[in-house]
Formats: C-alpha cells, sequence, structure tokens
C-alpha cells in the first residue's frame, strides 16, 4: 500500500468517529418537571436532564432533532456537541406546546439563525407561517419550512430516509405525526403523542414488529392520575399498552421505550414496583442520553 491510499484510509477512518446514531433528549410529557402549580412529591425534587420528550439523530455530517421544545437550547446543545455538527434540522410533531414553542429560540431575540430547515406537515406549516411570533421567524428567514406529507418519506442522505406517520391525537392547530426513522441497518419507531392505539390506522403491535427501536406515548400509567376528566386529555394508558402488548415475545417486549412521560407517571420513580414488574417482562423506559445505533 502507498503512502497515499494509508493516508487515505487514516482520513476515511478518523472521519467516521461518529456512527450513525440515535439520542434520547427528552422524556417528559409537554408541561415538564417540576409542573406548574404541581406541590406533590413528583414534583418536588427537580432531576437533572429531565426534560420534554424529544430525540435527536445524528453522525459526522448532520444533526437532526425531533421536536423543539421548551428546552431545546440544553437539548440542541447537548446533541451538536454530540455530533460536532451544528448545522441543526429540526421535524415538528404538533403544535402542542412541548413540541413547537422552542422555535422562539431562533428568532432575533435570541440566536437568530439563517434558514435553520425545518420539517412539518402542511397545517403545522400553515400554523407557524399565519400565527405570531412563529411568522416572523419565517419572514425573518431564521427558518426555512418544508413540507412534509404523511407517509412520503424524507431522503436526508444515503443512509437516513425519515417518514411522517400520521396519528390520532387532538388537532386544534394542526395535525399530528409520529416518526419513522430509518438508518443504513436499523429503524426506529418514535410516536410521543397519540389519542388511543385502536383509533389509530396502523396497528402498533406490527409496527413494533417492523421496527428495531419503538419509542412510544407512555404519558398516563392508568386512570385516575390526575385530578380532572382524563378523557379530556387521552393517551393509551400504559395499563392499557402494557395489556395490548402482552403476546408478543420477550424480544418485541424489549424494543419498546415508553417515552413523553406525565410528571405525575409513577413510572418516573426507577423503584416503583409496577415499573420493576415491567422491566421484568421486557418493557423499558426512555433515558436521557441512552444512544442507539441505526
Ligand atoms: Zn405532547
Ligand atoms: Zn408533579
Ligand atoms: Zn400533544
Amino acid at each position: 500500500m502507498n503512502f497515499s491510499k494509508i493516508l487515505g484510509l487514516v482520513i476515511f477512518i478518523t472521519s467516521q468517529t461518529h456512527a450513525q446514531s440515535l439520542v434520547i433528549l427528552g422524556t417528559l410529557q409537554d408541561g415538564g418537571s417540576p409542573h406548574m402549580g404541581c406541590n406533590k412529591i413528583c414534583c418536588s425534587v427537580s432531576k437533572p436532564n429531565d426534560f420534554v420528550s424529544s430525540i435527536g439523530i445524528y453522525d459526522d455530517s448532520m444533526s437532526i432533532i425531533i421536536d423543539a421544545t421548551p428546552d431545546f437550547e440544553q437539548q440542541a446543545r447537548f446533541l451538536i456537541n454530540k455530533s460536532e455538527n451544528a448545522n441543526l434540522s429540526i421535524f415538528l410533531t404538533h403544535a402542542h406546546i412541548g413540541h413547537y414553542t422552542g422555535l422562539m429560540l431562533l428568532g432575533r431575540e435570541v440566536a437568530s439563525t439563517k434558514n435553520t430547515p425545518v420539517y412539518a406537515m402542511p397545517r403545522m406549516k400553515k400554523f407557524i407561517e399565519t400565527n405570531g411570533p412563529w411568522s416572523q421567524l419565517v419572514s425573518l428567514k431564521n427558518i426555512h419550512l418544508n413540507e412534509l406529507s404523511n407517509e412520503t418519506p424524507i431522503k436526508i442522505s444515503s443512509s437516513l430516509k425519515i417518514n411522517p406517520v400520521q396519528v390520532p391525537h387532538r388537532d386544534e392547530y394542526s395535525e399530528t405525526v409520529g416518526y419513522e426513522i430509518y438508518g443504513d441497518n436499523k429503524s426506529a419507531l418514535y410516536i410521543p403523542d397519540i389519542d388511543k392505539w385502536e383509533l389509530w390506522n396502523h396497528k402498533i403491535l406490527d409496527m413494533i414488529r417492523k421496527h428495531n427501536y419503538v419509542f412510544i406515548d407512555g404519558t398516563f400509567f392508568g386512570d385516575g392520575e390526575i385530578p380532572r376528566p382524563m378523557s379530556e386529555v387521552p393517551h393509551p394508558f400504559i395499563e392499557e399498552s402494557v395489556k395490548l402488548f402482552s403476546t408478543l415475545p420477550f424480544k418485541q417486549k424489549q424494543k419498546i421505550h415508553f417515552i413523553h412521560l406525565n410528571h405525575s407517571n409513577p413510572v418516573r420513580n426507577e423503584n416503583y414496583p409496577k415499573r420493576i414488574e415491567m422491566e421484568e417482562m421486557g418493557f423499558r423506559f426512555a433515558k436521557f442520553g441512552e444512544e442507539f445505533k441505526l
């Protein structure tokens, strides 16, 4: 091997320092924790990195963040430090406050970014374009909006595809999507919010079988968890999901990571006996900073 070949190999090896990975950037429901107005034990201690639900995807050439949460600054910083690539793109799921309000930090008052790519479904895109202060991000070109279409994958690179999949949710201002993420070798499903599994036009059991990693709505553990009618804020209770997934073999259950946990959710406590029982069955809980190779 001549010198230039060796040099080429060295450059190739050192340039591949970050294999494509998915990283958990936040695990909580929109309101986070400590949660406004909550004086209970669940919010009496704030834990480090207790951020609102979000995931990142990165390698040497890109950083992608799904959702811009109220904790966006710390999450974006963590992701960019990992990938060492400051070219951040954002994919939005929907217009509930935990999922897009972090965009405000891109505006003139703060980062004043130039054409940060933001991917959104048609109603979500229109919501940003036609309502202040978000519309100012568009007029000042802090962000550049790219319209997504349901179940039409976007090719980010030769080794990464992202597919928005619409889900039933309280769609007051926008439609709601989850994302399928396809890397070179593995794929993931991310659905932080959905009303109930049975209202979806996809079968969640099939989706679990299809993907290597599954990060799904675990907002509430069970009925009666918060002191107001829970039908106002429908989510699949973890208890319901566990029942629905009970027929899956252990290996399939191990793909499932519950995410988007409400401050009140007892599984936030690692010593909660029912959480330990679930872990023995194979189920997992998303953890800040945990990484998954794609
Ligand atoms: Zn949410
Ligand atoms: Zn609380
Ligand atoms: Zn929502």
